[in-house]
């Protein structure tokens, strides 16, 4: 199913995020984590994709796992730093071959390893997504950034770059974390009035571990607020503590998402599937 016709729908969606393993040494604990976590019956699952394409074959692995075992629809992402328009044309054959319906495109990340920028066919997202459309009709997701992405200058080029992005054929946008909703808000108000009209998944991460949540936020630009600091910094040395505290959090953003008129969140539950289960219970009499 494409992921544009679930979340159009009047229903509000929840989906989860799950992680390919490193080598192929971990792949059966990792396909088990998100074999579980499909049992919840999340509206979809998105599987990430290593920037130098380090996993991609198990990217691909685990989305169809979930597809053909869980019949639960996958999201693949797809990053392009580092690639030759050759690799992509050939991961985009096998993600079509192997039945993906859903992309969930991205430039990727810039590494100390992959800084050369001189063997890379594509610079952005927008010219990935171009790829994809001129031989295929997949439904795409590209990234977007709340709080703009940490490379702009400032808010208003992002807005432009991304109007770029979904005018090249983003079906839908899927947030970076945040944690205050008024940011998610504010931005999607900027970009309707920059005319960028697709409808918006907003990204959660429900953070349990609170020695991490710093050095990650310091990579996405997400800012923690003060209530949200408090709470790590009382909880971050006692992780199940943190994990119920980071839990709780999350939850009362979906609420007040939902709420809000928001029909689609996506949590970046990682591979865990007890914080999926967590969340999925304390929301089940909103989402049925
Ligand atoms: P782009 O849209 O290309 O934007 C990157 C920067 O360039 C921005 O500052 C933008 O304003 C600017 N820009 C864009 N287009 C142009 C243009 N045409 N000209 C000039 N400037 C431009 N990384 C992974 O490695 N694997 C994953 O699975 C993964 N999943 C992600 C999922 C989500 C929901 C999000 C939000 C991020 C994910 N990332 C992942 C991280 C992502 O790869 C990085 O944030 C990366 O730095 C930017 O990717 P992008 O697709 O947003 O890039």
């Amino acid at each position: 199913m494409k992921i544009i016709d679930i979340i159009k729908s009047d229903v509000p969606s929840l989906s989860f995020e799950v992680f390919p393993p490193k080598n192929s040494d971990s792949m059966e604990s990792v396909k088990n984590a998100t074999e579980q976590i499909a049992t919840l019956k999340p509206s979809f699952m998105s599987v990430t994709y290593g920037a130098g394409g380090g996993t991609s074959e198990f990217t691909l692995d685990i989305a169809k796992n979930l597809q053909n075992k869980f019949d639960v629809t996958a999201l693949a992402h797809l990053t392009c730093v580092n690639s030759t328009r050759e690799e992509v044309r050939q991961r985009l054959k096998m993600l079509k071959e192997n039945g993906i319906e859903n992309i969930l495109a991205l430039r990727g990340d810039i590494t100390p390893e992959n800084k050369d920028r001189t063997k890379w066919d594509y610079h952005y997202a927008n010219q990935l997504i171009e790829e994809i459309k001129s031989e295929y009709n997949f439904c795409i997701g590209g990234a977007c950034y709340p709080e703009g992405h940490p490379e702009s200058l400032n808010q208003h080029d992002d807005i432009e770059n991304l109007k770029r992005k979904v005018e090249a054929g983003c079906d839908f946008l899927t947030t970076q974390m945040f944690f205050d909703n008024n940011l998610l808000y504010n931005f999607i108000y900027k970009i309707r009035e920059a005319g960028i009209n697709v409808p918006i998944i907003a990204g959660i991460m429900p953070v349990t571990n609170g020695k991490q949540i710093k050095r990650s936020c310091a990579l996405s630009g997400s800012a923690l607020p003060q209530r949200f600091k408090t709470i790590v910094d009382r909880y971050a040395d006692n992780p199940e503590a943190m994990k119920q505290a980071g839990i709780a959090y999350a939850t009362e953003q979906i609420i007040d998402l939902y709420a809000n008129g928001i029909n689609a969140v996506h949590v970046y539950s990682m591979n865990k599937f007890d914080v999926a289960n967590k969340i999925r219970e304390n929301i089940s009499e909103i989402i049925k």
